[in-house]
């Protein structure tokens, strides 16, 4: 069998705890009960997409450790393939969030098993990409294990697209091959080391860019030009991992063969869902949640 999408990725165990104020050094803070939830950037793009009825594989690594069952139960139970993640003997990854009643966080990650991601695990993994339509990558694993998985991908003529979370350096070959670069309004800062200017994005090499733009949508910058794709405007009630939602949805939507502006336009309206509900993962809507004209 193969996935239309393989997935790049991490996945964590979200360990979120609600305080009323954060501790100071050396200093014990009461807070709620635990929740545990299934998170980290590679597994909710990839539930995102599974939920949006697309056939995707996660390409990643998780403990034999009751956070890791967590993590392949919710995977397999949201419709993710989980054949391609390896079972290592470190901790699966965890992130550890305190929320204060501001609305504020602090999160502390352990990517525990998501370093275990290695470049020999792609190559053994190589067929599935090659049968893909598409490969999305995120930047939680080893960017070695990413930079592998994208020239695999475009010596087989599968689109690369990769979402530069959390920020870092990738090498020439690699920003050449994206088709598109995924990118919030920071991390395009960071990257042209001053001001959005969208063309100079593309300077850097990539064949398209998208830049999201919280509440106000997306810019699709592509060699003919740039399109900005405006968001329904909603009531937020949790921004956590719209950012995701957004790439599994853009990335459902060129694996089915829509173009790079039709599935930025469908990507701000399921991320727009999901901001209007708590939670990561469970806020993400479904495909008839979301009709892909808006009708
Ligand atoms: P990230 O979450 O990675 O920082 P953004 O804040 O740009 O990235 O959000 C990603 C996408 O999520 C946006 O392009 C938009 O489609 C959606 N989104 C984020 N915030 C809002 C909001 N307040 N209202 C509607 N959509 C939103």
């Amino acid at each position: 069998m193969t996935a239309q999408i393989v997935v790049v990725g991490s996945a964590n165990v979200d360990v979120v705890v609600r305080v009323e104020r954060r501790p100071g050094a050396g200093e014990t803070v009461l807070g709620s009960d635990t929740v545990l939830a299934s998170g980290g950037k590679g597994a909710n793009a990839a539930v995102a997409a599974a939920l949006l009825a697309a056939e995707v594989a996660l390409l990643g690594a998780v403990g034999d450790d009751q956070n890791g069952e967590l993590l392949r139960t919710a995977m397999g139970k949201a419709g993710v393939r989980m054949d391609l993640v390896r079972v290592t003997d470190r901790a699966s990854g965890a992130a550890y969030i305190t929320v204060t009643p501001d609305g504020e966080n602090t999160i502390v990650v352990s990517p525990g098993a998501n370093s275990d991601v290695t470049v020999r695990q792609v190559d053994s993994a190589a067929d599935a990409i090659a049968a893909a339509r598409v490969l999305l990558a995120s930047l939680e694993v080893p960017i070695p294990a990413v930079e592998r998985a994208v020239e695999i991908a475009a010596e087989a003529g599968v689109r690369p697209v990769l979402n530069l979370s959390p920020v870092a350096e990738l090498s020439p070959q690699t920003l050449a091959a994206l088709d598109p670069l995924v990118v919030n309004e920071h991390e395009a800062q960071w990257l042209l080391n001053g001001p959005l200017e969208p063309e100079r994005l593309l300077g850097l090499g990539p064949k398209s860019v998208v830049v999201t733009l919280g509440g106000r949508g997306a810019l699709v910058v592509e060699a003919g030009g740039s399109t900005e794709v405006a968001s329904p405007q909603v009531r937020v009630v949790d921004t956590t991992g719209a950012g995701d939602s957004f790439v599994g949805a853009l990335v459902t939507r060129l694996a089915e063969g829509a173009d790079l502006v039709t599935a930025a336009r469908y990507a701000v309206r399921v991320a727009a869902v999901s901001v209007t509900r708590p939670g990561t993962q469970r806020s993400y809507p479904t495909r008839g949640e979301v009709p892909d004209s808006e009708g």
